[in-house]
């Protein structure tokens, strides 16, 4: 079972082998390098080259845009992800992300060009969203998701033949991919429409897969959520997208996780937010109280004369740092409780507490007309 994680912080200038100075020039001719070294074409059903060919792109994309080098520079991967870009790889289909890339470097049109060879076809990426409730977000959680994806059919491997079968030669372009048709004065060449451009046919197709090369196939896959992750956050497994086709590597999975909301708490980045409901005599004479945090109960000390709106903060009892270490912390805003029954008793005090606030409020008053009249006002 597959439980990669997200890419967290990888040191992209490593990955190229480039010192964090390095020009564009520099960037783009180590990724060359690399490229050509591990591409899929070159190396296939090597799943390791694959990997470094993935890595060596996903850092070429962030060090050779100049304004992803930017925040990399400054926040990571994680900063990546915070600007709005799809982090690394993105979610476009990665092969078509850097199609110019390569049309750029090796001229051609990158791996959605025509494909007269029959070469090997990658998988497409996939995106699953997850629900998680919210303590799951704050201290992980490990989530196991069937998805259903073409994947490549194991009787033919991807090839779409029967097994013991050879495909055949297209008759039309013999084998060119490519077929001469007139157009008005002009003969233009265009991609043979019997063999799809691809110079061969398939006669004796896969019978589980009609010569597709994919079926489609529940999987089971297991999710290590890490503690502190937010609605959208992003995960990427490599490999568990789409099956590729004639030894063509798997697309990659994106999980989006989505935070499902708390009935008491607020989360606000690391920090998390409740509302404390306190009493006039609690507020006023200030106490001590018991309140929850998504750590569990803890005391907090109300100062006298703690007015209502006023935040109070539990140093470290917030979420989890998905980066760097320690938590965030708890906020709780006190919210002022006005009993809606009083006992005789607490009439009585309240009455007379009330008496002596409007004597000491006449007081004030009358300090207010003395004050008018020595400045005139
Ligand atoms: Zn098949
Ligand atoms: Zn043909």
């Amino acid at each position: 079972m597959v439980n990669r994680q997200q890419s967290m912080d990888i040191d992209y200038y490593q990955t190229l082998g480039v010192s964090s100075n390095a020009s564009r020039e520099e960037i783009k001719k180590a990724y060359r390098k690399l490229a050509l070294k591990y591409h899929p074409d070159r190396n296939p059903d090597d799943k390791e080259a694959e990997d470094k060919f993935k890595i060596a792109t996903e850092a070429y994309e962030v060090l050779g845009d100049l304004e992803k080098r930017k925040i990399y520079d400054r926040y990571g991967v994680a900063g990546l992800r915070d600007s709005g870009y799809n982090g690394p790889g993105g979610f476009d289909d990665i092969f078509s992300g850097f199609s110019d890339i390569f049309g750029d470097l090796f001229g051609f049109g990158g791996r959605r060009g025509p494909r007269n060879h029959r070469g090997p076809i990658p998988g497409h990426d996939l995106r699953y969203d997850l629900n998680i409730s919210f303590m799951e977000a704050i201290f992980g959680a490990e989530k196991e998701v069937e998805i259903r994806k073409q994947d490549t059919c194991w009787t033919c491997e991807g090839s779409g033949l029967r097994p013991g079968y050879q495909p055949e030669t297209c008759t039309t372009c013999k084998g060119m991919g490519q077929v001469l048709q007139a157009q008005g004065p002009f003969r233009i060449q265009t991609a043979c429409p019997h063999c799809r451009g691809q110079g061969a046919v398939i006669t004796e197709p896969c019978q589980d897969c009609q010569g597709q090369g994919l079926v489609e196939r529940p999987r089971k896959v297991t999710l290590k959520i890490p503690a502190g992750v937010d609605s959208g956050a992003r995960m990427r497994l490599r490999g568990e997208g789409e099956g590729g086709r004639r030894g063509g590597p798997a697309g990659d999975l994106y999980v989006i996780l989505h935070v499902e909301p708390h009935k008491f708490f607020q989360r606000e980045g690391d920090h998390i937010f409740a509302t404390i409901p306190v009493s006039f005599s609690q507020a006023a004479l200030g106490c001590t109280l018991e309140v929850p945090t998504v750590h569990g109960p803890e005391k907090l000390k109300i100062p006298a004369g703690t007015q209502p709106g006023k935040h109070l903060t539990l140093s470290g009892r917030g979420v989890p740092r998905l980066r760097g270490s320690g938590n965030g912390d708890m906020i709780c805003e006190i919210k002022l409780v006005v009993p809606d029954r009083l006992s005789r008793r607490q009439k009585e005090l309240l009455r007379e507490f009330a008496e002596i606030e409007e004597k000491s409020d006449e007081q004030k008053k009358k300090g207010a007309g003395f004050l008018k009249k020595f400045f005139h006002l």
